[in-house]
């Protein structure tokens, strides 16, 4: 692993300072200093090779500035070093968002979930195994070197928003709730100072700039998500497909809130993961469902219309149809929920 400096301050200034005017590394991989929360992603890449930092600033000590989960009637506010435990066990949570407490604990292991945080699990970087292993071609990794999975073994990879630079798949669970529920983040140490923008905007499709994968500058620390409430929010739930049932990352899956009239589909909101190359909102399914009664067909109908712009390659053509069904199965879940008004 290559030698890099550990920096740990006890104030906000102190720590956005430390990441400050640093040089861009010589590789290319974006801004030379990282912050590090719980490590669980940044010390794998790290010990791959796959990232190398010169310098690593640990904010661990803003416990008190990124720490916290506060509710009131308006919104959930989820700080960006709580850590995924943290949330998961959180009684609001569970009653009011259960979405949110859903994607937490299908994901990884309590152990590392007792480790990573809600900042850093956004942040995560894809699996492809071609990114992983740094003596393959990959665009992500090295911008024009090519990218390996296009003709190689593309099971695990996504079939929306792709380019034809990267189709690697979005990794993460948590983040297909703040999108579906609409979650805002929050930032400190950006150009323009501290700012608060719609979470679907964190995330950039590759295009023709893969290895460039938030809107985030360099040196910019999230410091935490707001959620807003809604008749939608306790009709929520995740259903997560993944090739064994337990420490394994989605191959589909689908985040649903949904508010009835009776049969009637009021409002709703859907978010796909494992299947894109961000964290997806599925708003052609959502214009199927408004205003009409959900059942199974409906459903369905839905489901086509989130998948009709799939472009699926040699291996990965069976998430159009697995993905279809997580989302009808999803929707059809929300619906039977037994829900506290
Ligand atoms: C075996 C295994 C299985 C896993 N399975 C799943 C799964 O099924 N689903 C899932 O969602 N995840 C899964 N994960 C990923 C895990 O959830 C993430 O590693 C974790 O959430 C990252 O959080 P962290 O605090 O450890 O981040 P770190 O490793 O500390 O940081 C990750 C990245 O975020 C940046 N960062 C951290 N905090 C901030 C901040 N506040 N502002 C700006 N940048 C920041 C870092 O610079 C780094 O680039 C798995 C991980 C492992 C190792
Ligand atoms: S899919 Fe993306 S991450 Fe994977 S090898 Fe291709 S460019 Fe790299």
């Amino acid at each position: 692993m290559k030698q890099f400096d550990y920096l740990r301050e006890a104030t906000l200034e102190g720590t956005l300072e430390a990441a400050r005017g640093r040089p861009r590394s010589r590789e290319g991989h974006g801004a030379d200093a990282r912050f590090i929360a719980g490590g669980t992603n940044l010390t794998d890449y790290m010990a791959l090779g796959v990232m190398r930092p010169d310098v690593l600033v640990d904010v661990n000590e803003l416990q008190e500035r990124l720490g916290g989960i506060d509710s009131n009637k308006e919104r959930l506010r989820l700080g960006a070093l709580v850590r995924m435990a943290e949330a998961e066990d959180h009684p609001v949570i569970a009653r009011d968002y259960p979405v949110i407490r859903q994607t937490l604990l299908l994901a990884a292991s309590r152990q590392i979930r007792n480790m990573a945080s809600l900042g850093g699990n956004v942040l995560q970087r894809t699996r492809c195994e071609y990114f992983r292993e740094i003596s393959w071609p990959c665009n992500k990794r090295r911008p024009g070197a090519g990218c390996a999975a296009m003709e190689g073994i593309n099971r695990q990879h996504a079939i929306l928003g792709t380019s034809p630079q990267c189709i690697a798949a979005y990794p993460g669970d948590f983040a297909q709730a703040l999108i579906a529920l609409e979650a805002t983040v929050e930032t400190v140490g950006g150009p323009s100072g501290p700012r608060s923008f719609p979470f679907a905007q964190l995330h950039r499709l590759p295009g023709d700039t893969p290895h460039i994968e938030t809107s985030l500058a360099p040196g910019e620390l999230i410091t935490g998500y707001n959620v807003p409430a809604g008749p939608w929010t306790r009709r929520s739930c995740y259903l997560k497909i993944r090739d064994r049932d337990s420490y394994q990352f989605a191959l589909t899956s689908a985040a649903v809130a949904l508010e009835l009239e009776g049969e009637r589909v009021k409002e709703v909101r859907i978010a796909l993961g494992g299947v894109a190359t961000v964290p997806w909102r599925a708003r052609e399914a959502e214009a199927v469902l408004k205003g009409n009664n959900l059942d199974e067909a409906l459903a369905t109908r839905a489901a086509a219309a989130a998948f009709a712009e799939a472009q699926p390659r040699e291996h990965n053509a069976y998430k159009v149809k697995i993905g279809q069904e997580t989302l009808v199965r999803a929707l059809l879940q929300a619906q039977q929920m037994k829900v506290l008004q």
